[in-house]
């Protein structure tokens, strides 16, 4: 059957031109009708716009993009792609002889009731559209033909006097590779009888091995993990380098115990690589609805793999409905990040830190909120973390260490110098230097004192580097808090390498030693400890009387959490702090 059979076939039955058009060529994209049916729709409402029908550009839009010969988005096609639609335009309109509007097509103007009703009265669609239709699915043709032959020609010649070529053959390779890898998991999930599932996975810390070893090692890595999948599928299973170091396993499969001997063999049969060792993240995600769109099967599977990457205690995942609120999470922030800057739409909250003895604040640490104006506040628990790896911390961190710098110039305005504030530093910072030019530029302008402005790094594993910027922070003047101590890197090491002056006592780590004798009693040791070696001490997260009492009786009198004050928008405390201290409104203004 021609695609043109194809086509008139699929419009007896009811399918609109692009459907049809888009359907006919559904083979060769390796996708199911209904897919093909969905896409096309989408375009369909440029029928009413007048010029060439909607229906014809639609249909040559989606299959040039599926082919891969057009993609009005991607500049690197730039070179033959994007001037395909001009090409087809003329084409259409030389080979129609001029007629390329719905209403010169069919004789009728659709846009109008009645116009519609002659054409639905008389069949006219049937009747006049294959016309348009043969002629557009010959420019397709021909255009997917000359296509693949300069495909060919690139892929056999390497030609050397195109440029990008490199990046041009890697991206056509690769379409091709994905068009098949779509085709095969097309027909599995349209003939097994068994389950299927998805299996994604990648390399864990490539980013390192590459730093470590090289580009060239890394390529080698994947290279080794593409031929060992090779020999590993059956005739059942396909897979795909989908980017970089993550790759999919599509698989038929009856139980979980086979799903889970598969896992089980891929990580053992990636375990080292040239005496390296690999570890690997997977995520799983088995398919329910056969009906769903491939891309949406791929993205579970990728959710759980992502998911799979914070997990301590599993390196396997299946997915789970709410990883898809997560994914909505980011991407929300993602694209609000920018707009949040620039509309100051971060807010500095302040928590006070108490000394138990003398029932008075004694500090404040300074902690961000997003005031999101459609979605209210945001916590940092949900922020932070996406900001650390794309790098924004820095600028929230800045903005946090400015405002921070203004609320110590007011107190100090009004003469208060007992209330340092304390700020957190991200790890991103230590990466360089910049981060301490800025600190010092704000306590320039604001001419304030550096002592009041305290630093929170926080705790981890023993880093050389970071030792070392907190030697020169040290050196500098800084104040240095040690955050989250106790909370799992935890290594005493640390105390003698990096400069600490306040240790800040993590809450998961009270809260767990206050469950037994023997948990007060190293918390006791602890801090018997860091009074021999002259640090100070605050405990954070602090809830209830008791923690109070206990802390107070062994020796740790400075505390910070919601047993006192939870944080609070920065006006507040500042009221807060005024009335303790006494200071009259008079003066404020
Ligand atoms: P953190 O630095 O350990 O901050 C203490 C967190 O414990 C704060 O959560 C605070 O609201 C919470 N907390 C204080 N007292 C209690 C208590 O009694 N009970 C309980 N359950 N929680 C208490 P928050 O503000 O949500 O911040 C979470 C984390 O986000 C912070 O942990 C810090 O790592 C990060 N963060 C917050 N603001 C900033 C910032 O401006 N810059 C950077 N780099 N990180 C920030
Ligand atoms: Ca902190
Ligand atoms: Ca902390």
């Amino acid at each position: 059957m021609t695609h043109l059979e194809k086509a008139v076939e699929l419009q007896k039955n009811g399918y609109h031109c692009s459907q049809a058009i888009v359907g006919a060529f559904a083979n060769e994209l390796g996708y199911n009708l209904k897919d093909c049916f969905k896409i096309s729709t989408c375009f369909g409402g440029g029928m009413r716009e007048g010029g060439t029908c909607g229906c014809i550009t639609a249909s040559f839009m989606v299959l040039g993009m599926a082919f891969g010969f057009y993609d009005p988005q991607d500049k690197e096609l730039e070179l033959y792609g994007n001037k395909k639609a001009e090409e087809f335009l003329a084409l259409f309109k030389e080979r129609m002889a001029g007629d390329i509007t719905c209403k010169a097509i069919l004789g009728q103007d659709i846009s109008k009731p009645e116009g519609l009703a002659v054409i639905r009265k008389e069949g006219l669609m049937l009747k006049l559209c294959p016309r348009a239709m043969r002629v557009c699915i010959a420019i397709v043709e021909e255009m997917i033909a000359d296509f693949q032959t300069r495909e060919n020609d690139l892929l056999r010649d390497g030609v050397e006097n195109i440029k990008n070529t490199d990046n041009l053959t890697t991206i056509i390779k690769h379409a091709d590779k994905r068009r098949k890898f779509t085709g095969n998991v097309t027909k599995l999930l349209d003939s097994t009888d068994k389950k299927v599932a998805f299996i994604q996975f990648d390399i864990k810390r490539f980013k390192i091995i590459n730093d470590l070893y090289g580009e060239k090692f890394g390529d080698q890595v994947l290279f080794f993990v593409s031929e060992k999948l090779k020999t590993i599928c059956d005739e059942n299973q396909f897979f795909m380098n989908l980017r970089a170091d993550v790759f999919v396993i599509v698989t038929a499969y009856d139980t979980d115990h086979e799903l889970d001997t598969l896992i089980t063999r891929l990580e053992e049969s990636f375990e080292e690589f040239k005496e390296v060792k690999l570890q690997l993240s997977f995520g799983v995600y088995t398919v329910e609805d056969r009906g769903m769109e491939i891309r949406q099967m791929e993205d579970r599977a990728a959710m759980a793999r992502k998911a799979a990457k914070d997990e301590v205690a599993t390196n396997r995942l299946f997915y789970q409905e709410q990883f898809k609120e997560l994914l909505y999470t980011r991407k929300f922030i993602e694209e609000n990040m920018n707009a949040a800057i620039t509309e100051k739409q971060f807010k500095m909250y302040l928590q006070p830190k108490y000394s138990i003895s003398q029932n008075k604040i004694v500090g404040a640490e300074a902690l961000v909120r997003w005031i999101h104006p459609q979605r209210g506040m945001v916590y940092p628990d949900e922020f932070i973390p996406i900001f650390e790896e794309n790098g924004f911390i820095r600028k929230v961190d800045y903005y946090i260490w400015e405002e921070a710098c203004r609320f110590i110039k007011k107190c100090t305005d009004l003469g208060l110098r007992d209330c340092p504030v304390s700020v957190n530093v991200s790890r991103q910072h230590l990466k360089d230097m910049e981060f301490m030019r800025v600190l010092v530029a704000y306590i320039r302008n604001n001419k304030i004192e550096k002592s009041l402005l305290e630093l929170e790094i926080t705790e981890t594993a023993n880093d050389e580097k970071i030792s070392r910027v907190a030697e020169q922070l040290k050196k500098d003047g800084f104040t240095l808090l040690m955050d989250d101590f106790g909370s799992g890197y935890s290594s005493l090491n640390v105390l003698l390498e990096t400069p600490f002056d306040v240790l800040k006592l993590d809450k998961k780590f009270m809260d767990n030693m206050m469950a037994s004798e023997k948990g007060k009693l190293i918390l006791e040791y602890v801090v018997a400890m860091a009074k021999k070696l002259e640090l100070g001490l605050l405990a954070e997260g602090v809830e209830t009387k008791e923690q109070v009492e206990l802390l107070s009786k062994i020796g740790c009198d400075k505390v910070q959490g919601y047993y006192y004050a939870k944080p609070m928008p920065q006006e507040e405390f500042f009221e807060m702090l005024l009335a303790e201290r006494g200071v009259e409104s008079a003066k404020k203004a």
